[in-house]
């Protein structure tokens, strides 16, 4: 099925994401009851994009002005782009230490971590508060490696956790075996740093618990906003005016021409099984639900869901989404690798999603120009990092200071691109060569 946002017209054609296949952790959901406010022309604050950074950032500026108005529009429905698109693995440890601006990594480090625990608690505060059902399970990781290479990799993941202080247990292709039901594995370890959560679920949730002075537009994309405040936001549905605007729309804030020499858009896929019975289920590990991270970036990621389903995720291609057909067989085959032992290796939902990255790893954060906020490039592994990033930048925004906002806009920005077709030529090869060096991870 081809989901193209309903208000598309040539003018926003191409300004934000449009995918081949509905998420398949929301279609798993009920049909979502959109909020019915209608829009007014003008916003105290508008945010571009309903992801974990947008919607963040919107709860914050909310709470921190209830008298104002903010208004969120978001180019899908919410839960059908990358927010409800992704593994659904809430890492509280930072994805890319190597930032400069900073006397080491270590240092880095730490404050990234200080900012992910303090992010993990007000999230978890959230769905609690507003009994989000989104399968909030505190399980933890596995990272777990097939071959030679990969079994170094983890290894010199584990010195930095020594490093951090970071708990871990490491198994052996036996007790990999036991407890994810696979002996391909050789290596590998598991820590608790990690929630499990049914991500169409929770960013729904996220959204329908805002303060009552947020309204959300749906399926509505932006395709220009003016230079200086007052800012005029465009879409195909009409035009908005507001003092601020927050950009949070990820890798398409280019087509908004921002940042667009920092940032490149890349897809990748993942596939969910149907419910499984019990007795293939039993071939799969001791616990309900569990998750392993490859040892390579481009690797595959496996999740077995607490309603009887395994989720595999794979492969990268650059700013397009390759044919439904490659994909299928991809997965497949990952599935077939990993629990030949299997009936079947039939796929119920199968989807690509987007993720913004930079050159570097690292995050754009922070004021453009006066009034103009973006927080863009989450490099992956965004939902808590866009969680906590949007809710610094709601703050910066309102003038709220903190030592966790010292500390982001302390850390270092994208780094310079070349332009098409060099970039193109650049990150196509660098997905060719890592996909060699990946071998038996992916
Ligand atoms: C298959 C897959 C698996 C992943 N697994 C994980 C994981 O397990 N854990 C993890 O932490 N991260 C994971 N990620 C990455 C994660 O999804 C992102 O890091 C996260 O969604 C980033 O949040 P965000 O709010 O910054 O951006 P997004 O979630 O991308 O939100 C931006 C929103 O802006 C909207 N938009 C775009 N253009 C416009 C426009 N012009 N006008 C209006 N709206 C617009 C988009 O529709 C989108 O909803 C995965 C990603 C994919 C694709």
């Amino acid at each position: 099925m081809n989901i193209q946002p309903s208000s598309q017209d040539r003018r926003s054609a191409g300004v934000s994401p449009v995918y081949k296949h509905r998420s398949g952790w929301n279609a798993m959901l009920p049909e979502r009851v959109r909020q019915s406010r209608p829009p007014q022309s003008r916003y105290a604050t508008i945010v571009i994009g309903g992801g974990y950074t947008g919607l963040a950032a919107a709860r914050r500026i909310a709470e921190l002005r209830p008298d104002e108005a903010v208004l969120v529009i978001e180019a899908s429905t919410i839960g059908e782009g990358s927010a409800g698109r992704n593994s659904g693995f809430i890492i509280d440890l930072p994805h890319n230490t190597k930032m400069g601006g900073h006397t080491s990594p270590l240092e880095v480090a730490r404050k990234q971590i200080r900012m992910y625990d303090a992010g993990k608690l007000w999230l978890e505060q959230l769905v609690r508060e507003h009994g989000i059902e989104c399968g909030w399970n505190p399980a933890g990781k596995y990272h777990a490696a097939a071959g030679d290479k990969g079994a170094a990799s983890l290894r010199a993941v584990l010195n930095q956790y020594r490093e951090w202080g970071i708990s871990f247990t490491e198994f052996d292709r036996e007790g990999l075996n036991q407890k994810i039901g696979t002996p391909y594995y050789q290596y590998g370890f598991h820590s608790p740093n990690n929630v499990f959560v049914q991500p169409a679920a929770l960013i729904r949730g996220l959204a329908d618990s805002l303060p009552a002075n947020v309204t959300i537009r749906e399926d509505e994309a932006v395709f220009a906003l003016d230079d200086s405040s007052p800012f005029v936001v465009k879409t195909a549905n009409g035009e908005y005016t507001s003092d601020r605007v927050i950009i949070a729309n990820n890798g398409f804030a280019r087509h908004l021409g921002v940042l667009r020499d920092r940032l490149f858009t890349i897809f990748t896929y993942a596939a969910v099984t149907p419910r499984l019975s019990d007795a293939e289920l039993a071939k799969l590990g001791d616990s309900r639900e569990w998750g392993v991270i490859p040892a390579n970036r481009l690797g595959t990621t496996l999740r077995r869901i607490q309603d009887g389903r395994l989720m595999v995720r794979s492969a990268y291609s650059y700013e397009r989404e390759q044919a439904p057909e490659t994909t299928r067989a991809l997965l497949t085959g990952c599935y077939k690798r990993r629990y030949p032992q299997m009936n079947s290796h039939e796929f119920e939902y199968m989807w690509g999603g987007t993720t913004a990255l930079t050159r570097n790893g690292a995050s754009f954060f922070g004021e453009l120009r006066p009034g103009l906020y973006a927080s863009v490039g989450c490099n992956g592994a965004g939902v808590l990092k866009g969680s906590v990033f949007g809710k610094l930048l709601g703050e910066m925004a309102m003038g709220v200071g903190s030592t966790y906002l010292t500390d982001v806009l302390g850390f270092e920005g994208p780094t310079w691109l070349p332009p098409e077709p060099i970039r193109k030529v650049a990150v196509t090869s660098a997905i060719r060569y890592q996909a060699a060096v990946a071998g038996p991870e992916r």
